[in-house]
């Protein structure tokens, strides 16, 4: 049987993601599927705020629409690249291939031609996020532990591993960035939007609960900097 993720169904966050749209409906469509699929997700309804969000805040994907008010999609992009790696999925009405080789050259790492359907958008983000962490295969390795990205279970030694959800999180978060320490801030960073307040102690008890399944050297602590998986 595989390995359950309980408590699916609470504000569960992984990934943080910007979204900049100046289509009301379409903006609050897509930041309502993105959170049902776990992501913490910021919006921006122009170009200004898009803009200033993408330059300050360190997301982990970037959904961006081309023709936005004040500051375009392009210049966006261009702002973004000319500081950071961010993955970019960029959204056009236009269905022009001359646009789309514009948005790839400028340094966009997918494009969707609207309308698009939102299952096809979430495979391509779940995508790009893989590629940009160097891990393109859903399947994560570590010692005896397998993290499978596409179905959200973990096993170890072969067994599966229940884990809620919170915990499934903060274990890919570090997953994914293994090698690195991760510092606590990072981690609150990343798996709480700017409509949450975070919750003090609580990341404590995941880390905790992590070892206790994972084993006690699986997660390591780096006193005064973060955890690391090695
Ligand atoms: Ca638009």
């Amino acid at each position: 049987m595989p390995a359950q993720i309980i408590d699916a169904n609470l504000l569960i966050k992984t990934m943080r993601l910007l979204v900049v749209e100046d289509e009301p409906d379409l903006l609050a469509g897509l930041a309502v599927a993105l959170r049902r699929e776990g992501y913490a997700v910021d919006t921006a309804p122009d170009g200004e705020e898009g803009l200033y969000k993408a330059l300050n805040t360190e997301y982990d994907a970037i959904i961006l629409d081309v023709m936005l008010p004040h500051v375009d999609g392009w210049e966006i992009l261009r702002r973004i690249r000319s500081s950071r790696s961010t993955p970019v999925l960029m959204l056009t009405a236009r269905d022009r291939s001359a646009d789309r080789v514009r948005g790839l050259d400028a340094g966009a790492d997918d494009y969707l031609t609207k309308p698009f359907d939102t299952p096809e958008l979430l495979a391509r983000l779940r995508s790009l996020i893989r590629r940009s962490r160097h891990h393109p295969q859903a399947l994560l390795e570590i010692g005896a532990v397998s993290i499978n990205l596409a179905a959200r279970t973990v096993t170890r030694a072969s067994e599966p591993v229940t884990l809620t959800a919170r915990e499934y999180v903060v274990l890919e978060f570090l997953a994914l960035h293994r090698g690195e320490v991760v510092t606590r801030t990072a981690l609150y960073d990343h798996l709480f939007d700017e409509n949450e307040s975070t919750l003090s102690n609580i990341l404590d008890v995941h880390i905790f609960n992590l070892r206790k399944k994972l084993g006690q050297d699986f997660i390591l602590t780096r006193r005064g900097h973060g955890y690391i998986i090695e």
